[in-house]
C-alpha cells in the first residue's frame, strides 16, 4: 500500500504560495509511490475560517492539478474532511485522555493565569511562563467553565526522526501542561491534528518548519492514545528576498496572484518545487518529470528566498516552449485572458495557427493576449502614432499593390507571398522596409508583430486584403 499524505490548510485566505508548496511536496510524494492525497479543512477556528476561503484554496488547488483522491467535494471512506464537522469524535477522544488521567479539566481563569505571568515577569523580566499544574490533581467538576490540558511528563525526550532535519529530541521537561481544548470546547489544532490524521490513516506528515515545534505535543499525544506515530517531513521555509516571514509587504503570495498575472500552473508549480528540493542543476521541470524524481532524499534543510524576478523567467520558460505547454495547452489557457479583452469567440482555427508566432516574445498570458489581439479584432486597434508615422500618401499605392498581390497570389502561404513580393519589390525598386513598415501596421496596427508572411497567412487572404485596402485608404485620405 502506497502513503498516505495530507495538506490541511486552514481557510483564513487564499492558497499562499508556501502552502501550495506544501501540498506540491505531498502530492509528488502520493503521485509517485501510488499513494493517497487527501485535503482537510482545518476550520476550527470559526473567527477565522470562511467558506469563500475553502472555495479559494479548493480553486486553486484544482487550477495547479495537485488533485486529491479523499476530501472536500470528492468525499471517501474517512469524512468528513471538515475538522468543524469532526467535533464529536474529538470529545470523544479527549474524553478518554481524561478518563486515563492523561489529560485533566483546568478551572484556572485567564486573569488568575495573567496575574501569575505578570509576578513572574517582575521577579524575572527573562523567564518563560509555565502553567504549573495547579488543576492537575483538582477535583473533576465538568459543569465549571474549564480548558482540557494535557498532562505532560516531567522525565525523559519526546524523539521523532524527521525525514529533512534528521533526530528531534525534546526533554520533557520543557513540555508544559499544553491545553487541547478551550474553553468554548472547541479543540485546538495539535488534538485536532492528531486525532484526524490517526483517523485518517495518514502515512507521513509532511509540512512546513514552522511547525515542527508543535510536533513533540503531537508525538506525545500519539503516545497518549497508544497510537502508531506517522512519519514526519518538515519543509524549509520560503522567506522573503531579505529573509523574514514571505508575506502581502514583499510580493504577491497567493497562488491566484499568479493565475491572474497569466503564468500557467506548471510556471508556478516549477518555481515553488525549487524551494526545498532539487535534482542536480536541473531548473526546468515536466510534471511528469518531478513526479519520477521527487524523493525524500533530495528534500534539503535550506530555507529559500523568493525571487519575483526568477519565478517570472520559470514561468516564461513553461509557456515558451511547446514541450512543456502544448499548443492545446496554451490555447486553453489563454483563451480566458482573450475573454477578458472581448475577444471570448477566437475561432480554435486562428488561435492554433496564431499562438506560435508570438509564443517566444509573450512572458505571460496577459502578454499573449494582447500580442494576439489583432488576430481577432476586426478591424484591429490602430496606434494612432504608428497611423500618423507610417500610412502616409506615399504608402498607398504601396499597400494597394501589396493587397493586389494577395489577392492573386495562387498558394497563400509564407514562402509563395514572400517570394511574389520580392520580385515586385526589386522590379519597381522599392525597399522592402518601404512596404514592411505600412503594411504591418495595416495587418496588426502596430509597429512591431511577427513576421509580415507569417500574420497574413494566419489573418488568411480575405482579411488580410480586406486590412491592406483599408490601411491604403487610410493613407490615401491622410494628406
Ligand atoms: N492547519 C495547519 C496550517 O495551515 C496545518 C498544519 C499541519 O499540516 O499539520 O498551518
Amino acid at each position: 500500500m502506497g502513503p498516505r499524505v495530507r495538506f490541511a490548510p486552514s481557510p483564513s485566505g487564499y492558497l499562499h504560495i508556501g502552502g501550495a508548496r506544501t501540498a506540491l511536496f505531498n502530492w509528488l510524494w502520493a503521485k509517485s509511490q501510488g499513494g493517497v492525497f487527501v485535503v482537510r479543512i482545518e476550520d476550527t477556528d470559526q473567527d477565522r475560517s470562511s467558506l469563500e476561503s475553502v472555495r479559494a484554496i479548493l480553486d486553486s488547488l484544482t487550477w495547479l492539478g495537485l488533485d486529491w483522491q479523499e476530501g472536500p467535494e470528492v468525499g471517501g471512506p474517512h469524512g468528513s474532511y471538515f475538522q468543524s464537522e469532526r467535533k464529536p469524535l474529538y470529545r470523544e477522544s479527549v474524553e478518554q485522555l481524561i478518563r486515563q488521567g492523561k489529560a485533566y479539566r483546568c478551572y484556572c481563569t485567564k486573569e488568575e493565569l495573567d496575574a501569575q505571568r505578570a509576578a513572574l515577569k517582575e521577579r524575572d523580566p527573562k523567564a518563560q511562563f509555565v502553567y504549573p499544574g495547579t488543576c492537575r490533581d483538582r477535583k473533576d467538576e465538568p459543569a465549571l467553565p474549564h480548558v482540557v490540558r494535557f498532562k505532560s511528563p516531567k522525565q525523559g525526550s519526546t524523539d521523532f526522526v524527521d525525514k529533512v532535519f534528521g533526530e528531534i529530541r525534546t526533554p520533557n521537561e520543557v513540555q508544559q501542561d499544553f491545553v487541547i481544548v478551550r474553553t468554548d470546547g472547541y479543540p485546538l489544532y495539535n488534538l485536532a491534528a492528531v486525532v484526524d490524521d490517526h483517523a485518517m490513516g495518514i502515512t507521513l506528515v509532511a509540512r512546513g518548519r514552522d511547525h515542527i515545534g508543535n510536533t513533540p505535543q503531537q508525538v506525545l499525544l500519539y503516545q497518549a492514545f497508544g497510537w502508531e506515530t506517522p512519519e514526519f517531513a518538515h519543509l524549509p521555509m520560503m522567506l522573503s528576498p531579505k529573509g523574514d516571514k514571505l508575506s502581502k509587504r514583499h510580493a504577491s503570495v497567493g497562488v491566484q496572484d499568479y493565475r491572474e498575472r497569466g503564468y500557467t500552473p506548471m510556471g508556478v508549480l516549477n518555481y515553488l518545487v525549487r524551494f526545498g528540493w532539487s535534482a542536480g542543476d536541473q531548473e526546468i521541470f515536466a510534471r511528469d518529470e518531478l513526479v519520477r524524481l521527487f524523493d525524500w532524499a533530495r528534500v534539503n534543510r535550506s530555507d529559500g528566498k523568493f525571487d519575483e524576478k526568477k519565478f517570472a523567467d520559470v514561468a516564461f520558460e513553461h509557456l515558451k516552449r511547446p514541450e512543456l505547454t502544448p499548443l492545446d495547452e496554451y490555447a486553453r489557457a489563454v483563451r480566458p485572458f482573450l475573454a477578458a479583452r472581448g475577444l471570448g469567440d477566437a475561432p480554435d482555427s486562428t488561435l492554433a495557427a496564431a499562438i506560435p508566432t508570438i509564443r517566444e516574445r509573450a512572458r505571460t498570458l496577459v502578454e499573449a493576449a494582447v500580442a494576439l489581439d489583432y488576430y481577432f479584432r476586426d478591424p484591429p486597434e490602430l496606434d494612432p502614432q504608428a497611423r500618423a508615422k507610417v500610412l502616409v500618401p506615399a504608402a498607398a499605392p504601396l499597400l494597394a499593390t501589396l493587397a493586389e498581390i494577395c489577392r492573386g497570389a495562387s498558394d497563400f502561404g509564407v514562402q509563395p507571398l514572400e517570394e511574389a513580393v520580392r520580385v515586385w519589390t526589386e522590379r519597381e525598386q522599392i525597399k522592402m522596409k518601404d512596404v514592411a513598415q505600412p503594411a504591418r501596421v495595416a495587418l496588426t496596427g502596430r509597429t512591431a508583430s511577427p513576421g509580415l508572411f507569417e500574420v497574413m497567412v494566419v489573418l488568411g487572404r480575405d482579411r488580410s486584403v480586406a486590412r491592406l485596402e483599408a490601411a491604403a485608404e487610410l493613407a490615401r485620405g491622410s494628406a
